[in-house]
């Protein structure tokens, strides 16, 4: 199978609309930019983040990319791997990424990939296939993320483009252009 064939799918475990809503928007911007199909989050409704996501999927591309707020997480565990998928939970306290990533990449089978909060449930590092730790130190939800992504498609998702975005960036070494589609 190839890397394109994966369902990548992003879970925020915990998220809380008031103390959460920019780490959870930068989760999702990582997760669009970097090949998942879809965020996730449990806890709390929060229509606030799908509005922001859509708004950047209008206009940058990746209007397929869906954000579904409020998800039962055992039951969403469960589902998944119920449809032959695997669980990747990052945390700094799994198997280093240089360890695991090559066996991650060959399997064929899609992946959810899990990051925490405060607090995760023990039942989560017992469920997941692979508690991946991007190094040992603490630091974010969105590092790891962005890490373990680049390391899944070895640089290659940096490379993207969306077929249906309205705005595209024209590289350049000073200033700022961008092409608008009609
Ligand atoms: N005690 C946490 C842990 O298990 O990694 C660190 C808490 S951090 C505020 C919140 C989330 O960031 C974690 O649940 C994890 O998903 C992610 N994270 C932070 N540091 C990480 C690391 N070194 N490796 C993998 N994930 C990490």
């Amino acid at each position: 199978m190839k890397s394109s064939e994966w369902r990548i799918v992003v879970l925020k475990l915990d998220h809380r609309p008031e103390r959460d809503k920019r780490l959870t928007t930068h989760i999702g911007l990582t997760a669009r930019a970097f090949g998942a199909s879809e965020l996730q989050t449990s806890g709390l409704k929060d229509p606030k983040i799908v509005e922001t996501l859509e708004q950047v999927c209008a206009q940058w591309g990746n209007q397929e990319f869906r954000v579904t707020t409020s998800v039962q997480w055992k039951r969403q565990l469960k589902k998944w791997k119920e449809e032959n998928g695997e669980i990747i939970h990052l945390t700094m306290y799994g198997l280093h990424v240089d360890k695991v990533i090559s066996e991650i990449r060959e399997s064929p089978k899609s992946k959810l990939i899990v990051v925490g909060g405060p607090k995760v449930p023990f039942e989560v590092f017992k469920t997941a296939d692979y508690n991946v730790a991007i190094g040992h130190q603490p630091h974010s939800e969105v590092t790891a993320l962005s890490i373990f992504l680049d390391r899944l498609f070895q640089g290659k998702n940096l490379y993207t483009k969306f077929q249906d975005a309205k705005l595209e960036i024209l590289p350049s070494a000073h200033g700022k252009q961008v092409r608008e589609s009609e």
